[in-house]
């Protein structure tokens, strides 16, 4: 589980918050329940204590004590939880039996200051005890205070259990919350996997696709929106770039025709110093080197600009192969390579034959450009699932492995040093992967420094 995804946090967030509010509900109802137990224990004692008044103290001056005491010890002679204590003149008349529920000596209680009326809280007895106080003057002018209490053990018995069914709840509720988010948080998010998948497969060479806008009218809706927009401009300005270098290349041919022009007249004209016939033939090496980067700019501009206006037809890449190579056969003896066609399988694939001649020949002539005398380069050409596999080994100075993702860049050379003998501008293998490109075929470089380098190109074969 990947806790910095998207459905992790989403889900970790809601979670939380549900637990909070939890804590505060069950908080609430634990406070609310003991408010509430709290209250009806009062209503009770005030209830049994205005039944003592007006039932049997009332009657106290004229059907006497004993009368009165017996009637209340019949109805409330206590021993349970609760008890009754009656006090007149200061002399106790009445107290009913110790309470054993939890057990309690009545006598233990202390009474209440004299002439005090209302509710007393006594947590340190027992379980705690509440107890009510009240005064009261009979219609015969006698003044009694009569006192009811009641053990609370119930009241936190009841509340203790409260908590544990509420602290046992959250977290089963919370697990169960969770583990639901997290599997149906996975519909709402596939428009954003989907989304990602797509712009993700939306390079630089397919950036004629859209993606597809889910009819949702949320702000994924807005998102793909955005995003194809955003394609679109990319689009533009790519399409702005590749017609200017199109147009600058195209510009500077001419001037650089009438440079090289002139210059090879200059240098004919007798009595020139040895300096200056230096200084014009070093001038034309350098008309020749920039004629061969305006021809190469022009080449990976008008392949950028579209494939589509390549010619396409079925060719044999084995047959096509064999004859590039035996037309390179004098140049690899001139640099002393030996060139090995290993296995030519006939392949259909379709595709421009230019073109495809093209990156046989950059791969092959770079092959024995970084090598040394002696080296081999090896070639073939075989099938691989759908695919037509075209491969070059050679044995030779190989390319370091942090130049490996730039070698296809225009104008990148693995060592400016290394390489400035052989010539190279660095622009092959960009025309190379140009032309890949616009025909669906993949090109892959393996390569280990000192040991040489092996170049497959895997294009897919005709059905
Ligand atoms: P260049 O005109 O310099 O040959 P490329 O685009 O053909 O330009 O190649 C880019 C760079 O990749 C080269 O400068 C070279 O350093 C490296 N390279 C290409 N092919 C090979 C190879 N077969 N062996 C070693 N290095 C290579």
């Amino acid at each position: 589980m990947n806790i910095r995804s998207l459905r992790f946090r989403i889900t970790a967030w809601s979670i939380s918050f549900l637990a909070l509010a939890l804590g505060v509900f069950s908080i609430a109802v634990y406070l609310g329940v003991q408010q509430f137990l709290t209250l009806s224990m009062q209503r009770n004692l005030r209830n049994m204590s205005s039944n003592v008044e007006t039932v049997f103290l009332s009657e106290y001056g004229k059907r006497g004590e004993k009368w009165a005491v017996g009637e209340i010890n019949e109805a409330f002679s206590g021993g349970d939880d609760r008890y009754v204590r009656i006090l007149h003149n200061g002399r106790e008349i009445f107290r009913s039996d110790d309470m054993h529920n939890p057990p309690v000596i009545i006598d233990t209680i202390p009474l209440p200051n004299s002439g005090f009326t209302g509710i007393t809280r006594m947590p340190q007895i027992s379980g705690g005890i509440l107890q009510f106080t009240d005064q009261y003057e009979a219609p015969d002018g006698r003044h009694f205070t009569v006192i009811t209490g009641a053990s609370q053990a119930t009241m936190q018995r009841v509340l203790r259990s409260l908590a544990w069914v509420l602290v046992a709840i959250c977290p089963i509720v919370l697990l169960f919350a969770a583990v639901a988010e997290f599997l149906l948080i996975r519909g709402p998010l596939r428009p954003v996997l989907m989304l990602t998948q797509r712009t993700e497969h939306i390079g630089r060479d397919h950036l004629g696709e859209r993606l597809p806008v889910p009819e949702t009218g949320d702000e994924l809706q807005r998102l793909a929106i955005a995003l194809n927009r955003m394609i679109e401009r990319l689009e533009d300005a790519l399409a702005h770039n590749h017609r200017f270098s199109a147009d600058a290349s195209h510009e500077l041919r001419t001037p650089l025709t009438i440079i090289r022009g002139e210059l090879e007249q200059a240098i004919q004209e007798p009595g020139l110093s040895s300096t200056v016939v230096d200084a014009i033939g070093s001038a034309l090496e350098e008309i020749d080197r920039m004629s061969q980067i305006v021809q190469s700019l022009m080449a990976t501009a008008y392949l950028d600009s579209g494939g589509e206006q390549m010619e396409r037809k079925p060719i044999d890449i084995g047959h096509l192969t064999g004859s590039t190579i035996e037309q390179m056969r004098l140049l690899a003896e001139e640099r002393n390579i030996t060139l090995i066609t290993e296995q030519l399988e006939p392949l259909i694939v379709e595709a421009d034959p230019t073109r495809l001649k093209q990156v046989i020949v950059n791969l092959v002539d770079n092959a024995m450009k970084y090598n040394q005398p002696g080296g081999m380069v090896t070639v073939s050409t075989c099938a691989q699932g759908n695919n037509a596999l075209l491969r070059i080994a050679d044995n030779g100075i190989g390319i370091p492995a942090a130049s490996i993702p730039c070698i296809f860049d225009r104008f990148y050379r693995a060592d400016k040093a290394r390489t400035r003998a052989t010539g190279g501008i660095g622009i092959g293998l960009a025309i190379v992967k140009a032309i890949c490109n616009a025909h669906q075929a993949e090109i892959r470089v393996h390569s280990i420094e000192g040991q040489g380098s092996v170049f497959e190109v895997s294009l897919p074969l005709c059905e």
